[in-house]
């Protein structure tokens, strides 16, 4: 054997060898496969797709794309033989009658809809008639007895409408031992304010706004208190008061201050765990009409059935649902959504894949659940959980995602949802692994948890996070990072220009689906224990 073939020979021995380690080892992420990921995304944004939106047909070529897509990868159908959940709801509509008229201490005070009043219905009913209702503040609008909180402490709201301000007094105290300081507590949400407020039995609730303790300005309130909104049938509509909306920030001020009150005022005031509600010497008539449709739509699911403990589960989610055709901008009308969430449906979709094709079973089941109506306030993803394939006890844990933007490498895994249960350690462990570190929502005052679809699993006891690099970049750094995600939010987000872009670097979404590979992996052993809820 002469010298170029031995080491000929030699290595073929090596690359034998290691085939046969690295398959031992079996690092599953190598079977990642980006060209499938463009795929999806490439497909699910097209304009065909017209933008996702319930109840047309772009709703029905994405259910149906997505169905085939989980019955290519292995995937069951979840519910009985079908991949497809049908969610019942109501769209409403509601459109204010002339403008909203408030009576303070005698004066008359006219506020035009929806420029100095955002408000709606969330009622079914076709007109609805609020007269004379009296106004009530009460402060934050929170019962926390954890935080020996009650801003309704004696007080009767019958047939009255509470006036609260959003956020928690965390944010305005800036006291780390207020709430959770700076950052924002469920019962900083205008969701909890509405509901708590209709608990109660209010007739109506408004916020007064704030840019920075909403984490947005007064057009998004003002938008969606004329757009139709999606209700569960049913469920949410019990859940609400008869009128439900935002006051700007000056509108509150015109009214409160004939009675001696600035905003500094009522702020103060509601800082205090003493602090009393009380009745104003207000009142608000409005007169409103409802547009109502009932309709459903489809949550898609696919299942894995793990082969030791198959009615235990980790459920990964991924909203289907975008905004359809709208208003047109920069002369494009199709909010194709392909960041929000084409290319999170890709991750969805290669971690199931890559699952789906290991050797042997997961221990445990693995749900891939794909949402409807996410963007309408995750309405698919609240009635799975009341309606879910294997019992919400048995659900050990969710991983969602919402917004991958491909920007090649990140150091960082931001946490939307640190804090929240024991899935931080195990992320910090493969962390390391990977060379990458944690880093908690820098913007948690703005609430970010609870508006994606994880959230209505964490609040039935599921651990549950939002999870992807965002803020550090391996070859750009901190301060472009954030520049580009600030670029996203303010000129892509929720716009015509969400396209597919073939010059995307999708290594930091490769990585992040690692990530949560090794994570899901990790979950469906039936030896490991199952994570926990923090505090
Ligand atoms: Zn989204």
């Amino acid at each position: 054997m002469n010298r170029i073939c031995s080491s000929f020979a030699s290595v073929v021995i090596i690359s034998i060898l290691s085939l046969f380690i690295s398959s031992c080892k079996e690092n599953p992420a190598r079977y990642i496969s980006v060209d499938d990921m463009k795929r999806v995304v490439r497909d699910l944004s097209d304009d065909s797709f017209m933008g996702r939106k319930p109840f047309t047909e772009g709703e029905r070529l994405s259910v149906e794309y997505i169905a085939k897509e989980l019955s290519d990868i292995g995937f069951e159908p979840a519910f009985g033989d079908s991949y497809y959940q049908e969610v019942p709801m109501i769209q409403i509509t509601s459109k204010v009658n002339g403008s909203a008229k408030i009576i303070v201490k005698g004066e008359e005070l006219i506020l035009s809809a929806p420029d100095q009043i955002a408000v709606s219905s969330p009622s079914p009913e076709e007109n609805i008639e609020i007269k004379n209702s009296k106004l009530v503040f009460c402060g934050f609008g929170i019962v926390a007895p954890e935080y020996g909180w009650d801003d309704f402490k004696g007080i009767d709201l019958k047939g009255k409408t509470v006036v609260v301000l959003i956020n928690d007094p965390g944010l305005y105290s800036q006291e780390k031992s207020i709430f959770k300081g700076n950052e924002m507590t469920y019962y900083g949400r205008w969701t909890y304010k509405w509901e708590q407020a209709a608990k109660l039995g209010a007739e109506g609730i408004l916020i007064i706004h704030d840019e920075l303790g909403a984490g947005y300005g007064f057009n998004v309130p003002r938008n969606s208190s004329i757009t139709s909104r999606l209700f569960i049938d049913n469920r949410d509509i019990l859940k609400n008061s008869k009128l439900t909306g935002w006051l700007t920030a000056e509108s509150a001020t015109e009214i409160f201050s004939k009675m001696g009150y600035s905003l500094e005022d009522l702020r103060a005031i509601s800082l205090k765990a003493s602090f009393v509600p009380f009745e104003t010497d207000a009142v608000i008539s409005v007169n409103i009409d409802n547009h109502i449709e009932k309709n459903s739509s489809k949550n898609v699911a696919g299942i894995l059935r793990g082969g030791k403990t198959p009615d235990e589960a980790v459920i990964i989610t991924a909203h289907w649902d975008h905004f359809g055709v709208g208003e047109k901008q920069s002369g494009d009308s199709i909010y194709n959504g392909a960041v929000d969430n084409g290319t999170t449906m890709a991750w969805a979709f290669e971690i199931g894949r890559v699952i789906s094709k290991q050797r042997s079973k997961p221990d445990r089941s693995v749900i891939l659940l794909f949402p409807t109506a996410e963007e309408q306030g995750l309405t698919g993803s609240y009635y799975y959980v009341a309606n879910p394939v294997i019992p919400i006890e048995k659900t050990i844990a969710c991983l969602n995602n919402d917004m991958m933007v491909p920007r090649g490498k990140m150091r960082d895994i931001t946490m939307i949802g640190y804090g929240y249960s024991t899935l931080d350690s195990l992320y910090e462990k493969f962390a390391t692994d990977m060379d990458r570190y944690l880093l908690p929502d820098p913007s948690s005052h703005t609430g970010l948890f609870f508006r994606s679809d994880h959230f209505p699993f964490y609040k039935a006891g599921v651990p549950s996070i939002w999870a992807m690099g965002c803020f550090d970049s391996r070859e750009h750094g901190k301060e472009w990072a954030e520049q580009s995600w600030d670029y996203f939010i303010k000129s892509v987000y929720h716009r015509p220009s969400d396209n597919y872009n073939q010059n995307w670097d999708w290594a930091g979404v490769v990585e992040d689906t690692e990530l949560a590979l090794r994570v899901v992996l990790w979950l469906t052993s039936s030896t490991n224990p199952r994570p926990k809820l923090l505090n």
